[in-house]
């Protein structure tokens, strides 16, 4: 069995997605992303509620890098952190 680099497996499931017209675009990804967080944060199944969100997050390191800062931020508002202390 042929390893496949990741990247490239990733490269050819985005191209058949685009094919499918079932991907979702970084703007739309960026529009429901904080929905997203708030679902994660509720504990609730984010994946399964937005499951092309979750999809474009594996896919796009862009977008994935800004889900982690927005679910960094939102927590710690959550934790009720001094909103100063962020410096
Ligand atoms: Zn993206």
């Amino acid at each position: 069995m042929a390893r496949i680099q990741s990247d490239t497996l990733k490269k050819l499931l985005r191209r058949a997605l685009n094919t499918r017209g079932e991907e979702i675009g970084c703007e739309t990804c960026f529009e429901s992303l904080d929905r997203f967080v708030e679902l994660e944060l509720d504990g609730k199944d984010a994946a399964q509620a937005y499951p092309l969100i979750q999809y474009h997050l594996e896919l796009c390191t862009g977008c994935a890098d800004e889900y982690q800062a927005l679910l960094a931020a939102l927590n710690e508002l959550q934790d009720g952190a001094a909103p100063d202390s962020a410096s």
